[in-house]
């Protein structure tokens, strides 16, 4: 758009909705992280994962210790009353099943405490492997405190931006005829906040009729709607998918 040219309200419907695309966008940084930080924070997150993952795995072996050194507890306790048994035996049959039952629980606790030890290797091995994760991690973590911090310093202005877009688009809608303003709002909310499409030159070998076309969704847009829409900057609707035409000398 020339300095010189009368806003007409196509005009304004194509500024109110770059204002909504860059408010958008302002809303999505706010509520995020931005480009320029994105690869560190992925590292981050994974190598923060990656920690809590060895942390779990330290408490499950802790656990794990505990239960077998329970398990092998209740079995010695066990093994020590079939061996107060051995006095009270009446045969030698009871004798020989006596002997079978010990053999059965002594093997049980060789058993758990194999479990046992299993588990304590298990916790040295995962914590030393933390602690070589946390040192690695502490140089990124700096690191990405201090991009954070960047950001941070740098948030307000987006958040200024964003509602300095708030009140224009208030403003470009105070300055559209109400009908106008209810088409734009209703393909707006139809289109998930892309209500326009761009009439576009259909690029063909050889000399003919320039061929105009939605950018959307190529249906032909005919010299007429062109007319209405360069020459006055009406509100003209796509015949095929409804979004609003709009014309821009610099992109075809
Ligand atoms: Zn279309």
């Amino acid at each position: 758009m020339s300095a010189s040219s009368v806003t007409t309200t196509i005009d304004t419907i194509v500024g109110l909705q770059t204002a909504y695309d860059e408010l958008k966008a302002a809303e999505e940084l706010l509520g995020g992280i931005p480009d320029w930080m994105k690869e560190l924070h992925t590292e981050y997150s994974e190598r923060k994962e990656a920690i809590e993952t060895i942390e779990a795995a330290i408490e499950q072996a802790a656990a794990d210790r505990r239960a077998a050194e329970a398990e092998a507890a209740d079995t010695r306790e066990k093994l020590e009353h079939y061996q107060e048994q051995i006095g009270r035996v009446r045969n030698q049959r009871e004798y020989s099943a006596l002997l079978q039952e010990i053999d059965v629980v002594k093997q049980g606790i060789q058993g758990f405490e194999e479990q046992g030890l299993e588990a304590l290797e298990r916790h040295e091995t995962e914590s030393a492997h933390l602690e070589e994760e946390r040192q690695a991690f502490a140089e990124l973590e700096s690191r990405y405190n201090e991009e954070l911090g960047k950001w941070e310093a740098q948030k307000p202005d987006v958040a200024e931006k964003a509602e300095e877009l708030r009140r224009r688009i208030e403003a470009l809608k105070e300055q559209l005829p109400p009908p106008d303003l209810r088409q734009f709002e209703a393909s707006f909310a139809r289109f998930d906040g892309a209500a326009l499409a761009r009439i576009q030159l259909v690029q063909r070998p050889g000399k003919g009729p320039r061929i105009w076309h939605c950018s959307r969704c190529n249906y032909r847009v005919l010299p007429q709607a062109i007319v209405e829409v360069r020459n006055h900057g009406s509100v003209v609707l796509c015949d095929s998918c409804k979004r609003i035409l709009f014309y821009s000398e610099n992109e075809d």
